[in-house]
């Protein structure tokens, strides 16, 4: 089955590895977000309706139930760009996570000569000269 690229216009079979090729996915959960995009594999948990604008558990049944004027068609749309926009949270999620990390210092990446490591006295002895 061909699925579409959410980040490019490629119709692709091999998903996972186009995504880490051509698009610089590196992370193994961003990957995940991105592949269950396309299949629309995205939960919808307390998502707010863009009809109604009340939030509930199940929106794709509310849609059914709370607007029976809404065709089947409108109904995929709108569960499709749902689905877009719960991915994009998640990813956004999963970036916020990866930016509060810290960085991991190796011994290397610690100067030898840390100017804190110097006594105060040094410091003005060295200011003297
Ligand atoms: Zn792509
Ligand atoms: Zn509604």
């Amino acid at each position: 089955m061909l699925l579409t690229c959410p980040l490019c216009p490629a119709k692709i079979i091999h998903l996972r590895h186009h995504l880490r090729s051509q698009n610089q996915i590196e992370d193994g959960e961003e990957r995940k977000v991105l592949l269950r995009l396309p299949r629309g594999r995205i939960k919808l948990r307390n998502t707010r309706c863009p009809q109604c604008g009340i939030t509930y558990d199940n929106v794709e049944r509310h849609f059914k139930s709370g607007h029976p004027k809404l065709t089947g068609k409108m109904v995929k749309l709108l569960t499709k760009e749902l689905h877009k926009k719960v991915a994009e949270e998640q990813l956004k999620l999963i970036r916020d996570r990866q930016q509060l990390d810290p960085p991991v210092l190796s011994a290397l990446d610690v100067p030898v000569e840390s100017p804190l490591a110097i006594p105060e006295e040094c410091l003005q002895l060295l200011g003297r000269f």
